[in-house]
C-alpha cells in the first residue's frame, strides 16, 4: 500500500533565516494515526500546517510532500498544497465552535460544505450528512439539521465538527490538539470515533499533541519533535517499550504531559525547552540531557534510521545503556 502522506526533508525558516524546523521526513499509511508529539514551540504545529499548505505567509518552507503516493508537491508552494484542503485533506480544530458559522443551521452547513465545492450533488451531500451523523451516534437528523450551533450540547458540537471535517471523505486528516483544557472526556470520545473511522475508511491522520498519554493510546506510530527536529520516530510499541532517545525515555518515566508547568515537572526534566529558532549548538537537548557527554555540546547527532524506527542521539539507550533516570 502506498503511504497516504509522505513528507521529505521539510525545513521551515523564519523571515530572519532562522531554522524553525529542519530535516523532518515521515510517512503515514491509510488507516493509521501518527502522533506528532512535542513541547510548545518545538515545531509540531508548524510541521502539520506546512503539510496542509497553511503556514503563515511570513515563513518559508522547503522539502516535498505527496498525498496517496501520486504527485510530489514542493513545500515551497503552499497554494498548490492548500488546494487539497477540504477535499482530500482536512484540518480538525478541536474547538467545535470554530468549525461552524453561528448564523446558519447545522444541516445546511454540512451539505453546503461539499455542494459548494462541487464534490457532491445536494442529494448526495444530504445522504452523506445523515449517514455520518448516524455513524457518530447522532439520531433524529431531521431535527438536528434544523438547529443552530449555539443550540448544540458540547458532545453534539464535537461530533458534528468531526462530521463536517469528514464530509468530503478526506484521505488525510490533521487533528491539532489544543493546549487549553477542553472537556477531557469529549476529546477522548472524539479521538475514539476518529480512530474507528480512520480504520474503516482507510483515512490517515496526524495527531498533533503535547500529551504523551493521548498519543500512546490512539496512535500507531509517533514522532517526537524537539527544537525543530525529530529526535525519535517509529512504531508506537517500539518507541514506548524501547525508547532510544534520552528525551523519550525521560518523558516516559515521568508520564509527562509536555505542557505541564515546569514547577510541577519531576526534577529529571531539568531546565526549560529552548525558544523557537534559538536552538543550542550540538545536540539541542544537551543542556537538559541526563546522559550528555562532552561530544554532545559540540556535534549534532544525525538522525539514524533503523528498521524499527529512527533516533538522533550519540548515545542511544536502545544499545544497552543503563537507564539512569
Ligand atoms: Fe543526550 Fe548526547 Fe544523546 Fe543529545 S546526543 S540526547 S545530549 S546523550
Amino acid at each position: 500500500t502506498a503511504p497516504a502522506l509522505q513528507v521529505q526533508d521539510l525545513e521551515i525558516l523564519a523571515p530572519s533565516g532562522t531554522k524553525l524546523v529542519s530535516g523532518v521526513s515521515f510517512q503515514v499509511f491509510p488507516g493509521h494515526l501518527l502522533g506528532l508529539l512535542g513541547e510548545t514551540g518545538a515545531g509540531k504545529t508548524l510541521t502539520a500546517r506546512a503539510v496542509l499548505g497553511l503556514l503563515p505567509k511570513t515563513l518559508r518552507a522547503s522539502g516535498k510532500v505527496s498525498f496517496d503516493g501520486h504527485t510530489w508537491y514542493s513545500l515551497g508552494e503552499p497554494d498548490q498544497i492548500a488546494q487539497h484542503l477540504g477535499t482530500s485533506t482536512g484540518l480538525m480544530l478541536q474547538n467545535p465552535a470554530a468549525a461552524f458559522d453561528p448564523m446558519q443551521r447545522i444541516g445546511r452547513q454540512l451539505v453546503e460544505s461539499v455542494v459548494h465545492k462541487r464534490l457532491m450533488t445536494r442529494q448526495e451531500g444530504t445522504h452523506r450528512a445523515r449517514e455520518l451523523c448516524e455513524y457518530l451516534g447522532l439520531s433524529d437528523t431531521d431535527e438536528l439539521f434544523q438547529l443552530y450551533p449555539h443550540e448544540l450540547s458540547g458532545g453534539m458540537a464535537q461530533r458534528l465538527a468531526l462530521a463536517l471535517t469528514l464530509m468530503p471523505r478526506p484521505r488525510l486528516l490533521v487533528v491539532d490538539e489544543p493546549t487549553s483544557a477542553l472537556d477531557a472526556n469529549l476529546r477522548i470520545e472524539a479521538l475514539k470515533l476518529l480512530r474507528s473511522i480512520s480504520e474503516e475508511a482507510g483515512m490517515a491522520a496526524l495527531l498533533v499533541s503535547h500529551d504523551l498519554g493521548l498519543v500512546s493510546s490512539f496512535c500507531d506510530s509517533v514522532a517526537i519533535i524537539y527544537a525543530g527536529r525529530f529526535v525519535e520516530y517509529g512504531p508506537m510499541t517500539t518507541v514506548i517499550d524501547r525508547p532510544a532517545h534520552p528525551y523519550t525515555a525521560t518523558l516516559l518515566s515521568c508520564e509527562l504531559t509536555l505542557d505541564r508547568p515546569s514547577r510541577s515537572r519531576l526534577p529529571v526534566i531539568l531546565g526549560e525547552p529552548p525558544s523557537p529558532g534559538n536552538w543550542p549548538r550540538g545536540c539541542s537537548f544537551h543542556p537538559r540531557c541526563p546522559d550528555a557527554q562532552e561530544r554532545c555540546a559540540i556535534e549534532r547527532p544525525l538522525f539514524t534510521n533503523e528498521p524499527d524506527g529512527g533516533y538522533a542521539c550519540h548515545y542511544p539507550r536502545r544499545e544497552g545503556r543503563t537507564c539512569n533516570i
